[in-house]
């Protein structure tokens, strides 16, 4: 894909429009160029990504967020990546997750083994998880969406597990994947997080996972980061993309899309996929129709999570290895990861690069959200991060443009189809399971699905 200036653009020359670079729209545009067609990208900032990017900052290189993929071997975001990139990139799996809970350290059991000598708790407190592991682990995806208005926390008391530790582990393995706690968390979403499913097993698969446990840990990182992945996927893209061009409008007649308007200037075009946030759409799709107002104001309030990112270099390796080291005591929510260690490029020789991650707190500015970082058990545990900070970057951002909570789950969301037709819409607000990258592909693979089929009804 070339960069273009809005002086160039000749919409009839694209079989597609995309509205937003961000990760849902350049995987749409992605796949759609393997099939042979020519996609034009409108951005209204100044570089493509949207919060999916990388970047340096004194010779280490940070990614917007901890960037840490989920379903590294299953994933929508990685089989994208594999299917359309040639060579595929590389990616790097976790060692694992290490819950501290004061002194000790312990990983989310898989197995009824595993819990029976779980470290973090007492003789009462693992038979009650024995008992609340069971349950989460053979429950169908049928019956976790009747649950899907009421909190995590109201789901765990109902069942009478109410152990302190065990809700705190649980805490911080769900805050990170919805943006909330357990207190507002979708006990629906929060129970697939904790099964890491979103198909059904068979009943003789989720015995033998409760028994023996389940290899299917897989998280992990990309090689050369984000902003190496960025880049290849805009160079494999056929087509063409415009910076610095807000879509203002996006017109509608007799119930079809007719094109866009960006920076006063107007785009004919039949086939739009839009990867602005819902809660600003319904400022931009203009419509007689007071079902399309409607849908659109719907989804204008949508609340977004705020992700904080304090990115640490150091003057020598301290971590240096690939764990996923989850803070739980004396608050629950920090992860701290060292990227180096799966990347040694993104560090200068000998030296160690260190994300630590956690949910803004709200209300706290963020200096204050900082020094929560910094407290939360880390001079305790991890004095040696402290002593040796040669650089410190913070960012913050909506990790995700839609918390999972009650309403907002995914199976509440609208897309990938609008009441326009040829008008589709992506983005981890619109739907797909999963969460950050994993549903912004989950999204694309639902508007691919639903171009696909409006397609074969036109031939
Ligand atoms: C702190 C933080 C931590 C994260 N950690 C992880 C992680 O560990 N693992 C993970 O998988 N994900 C993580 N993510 C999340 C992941 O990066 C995002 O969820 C995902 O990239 C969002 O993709 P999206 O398709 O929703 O698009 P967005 O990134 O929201 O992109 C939308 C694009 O549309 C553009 N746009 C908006 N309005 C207009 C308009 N009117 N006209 C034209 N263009 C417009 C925007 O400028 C933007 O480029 C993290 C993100 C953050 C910030």
């Amino acid at each position: 894909m070339q960069e273009i200036s809005l002086d160039q653009v000749d919409p009839s020359t694209y079989d597609v429009i995309v509205a937003g670079a961000g990760a849902g729209g350049l995987l749409t545009a992605l796949a759609l160029s393997d099939e042979g067609k020519r996609v034009l990208v409108m951005e209204k900032v100044d570089r493509v990504g949207g919060v999916w990017h990388g970047y340096w900052v004194d010779g280490f290189r940070v990614d917007q967020g901890l960037h840490v993929i989920t379903r590294v071997t299953r994933g929508a975001f990685v089989r994208f990546l594999k299917t359309f990139l040639s060579p595929p990139p590389e990616f790097v799996l976790h060692d694992g997750w290490d819950f501290r809970v004061n002194d000790k350290t312990g990983t989310i059991p898989s197995s009824i083994g595993e819990t029976l000598r779980w470290p973090l708790a007492g003789w009462r407190g693992r038979l009650g998880l024995v008992k609340i592991g069971a349950k989460i682990k053979t429950m169908k995806l049928e019956e976790m969406k009747k649950y899907k208005d009421i909190s995590f926390l109201e789901f765990m008391q109902s069942r009478g597990a109410t152990h302190q530790v065990t809700l705190d582990v649980m805490q911080s393995a769900i805050y990170m994947a919805a943006g909330v706690p357990i207190t507002e968390a979708s006990a629906y979403e929060a129970l697939r997080t904790l099964k890491d499913t979103d198909k059904e097993s068979s009943k003789l698969g989720s015995a033998k996972r409760l028994l023996l446990g389940s290899s299917e840990y897989d998280e992990g990182y990309v090689i050369g980061g984000m902003e190496g992945l960025v880049k290849r996927v805009v160079e494999t893209i056929n087509g063409d993309y415009v910076l610095n061009a807000p879509v203002e409008k996006i017109h509608e007649q007799d119930g079809k899309v007719t094109g866009l308007t960006v920076a006063g200037r107007e785009f004919a075009h039949t086939t739009i996929v839009s990867n602005i946030p819902l809660w600003s759409m319904d400022k931009i799709v203009q419509s007689d129709s007071q079902e399309t107002r409607d849908f659109f104001e719907r989804w204008s309030k949508m609340a977004p999570t705020q992700g904080i990112t304090l990115w640490l270099g150091l003057d020598r390796i301290v971590i240096g290895d690939r764990k996923n080291r989850v803070l739980v005591h004396p608050n629950p929510n920090r992860w701290i990861v060292s990227i180096s260690s799966f990347d040694p490029s993104c560090a200068p020789k000998g030296k160690e690069l260190v994300a630590i991650a956690m949910m803004i707190e709200p209300g706290k500015s963020v200096e204050e959200n900082v020094a929560i970082m910094k407290g939360n058990g880390l001079e305790k545990y991890h004095p040696g991060i402290l002593d040796h900070i040669e650089m410190e970057h913070v960012q913050t951002s909506y990790a995700t443009r839609a918390k999972l909570i009650p309403g907002q789950t995914d199976l509440d969301r609208p897309g990938p189809r609008t009441p326009i037709s040829g008008l589709y819409i992506v983005g981890t607000d619109t739907a797909g399971s999963g969460v950050g990258l994993q549903q912004a592909a989950q999204s694309a693979d639902g508007a691919l699905k639903a171009i696909h089929e409006d397609q074969s009804i036109i031939s």
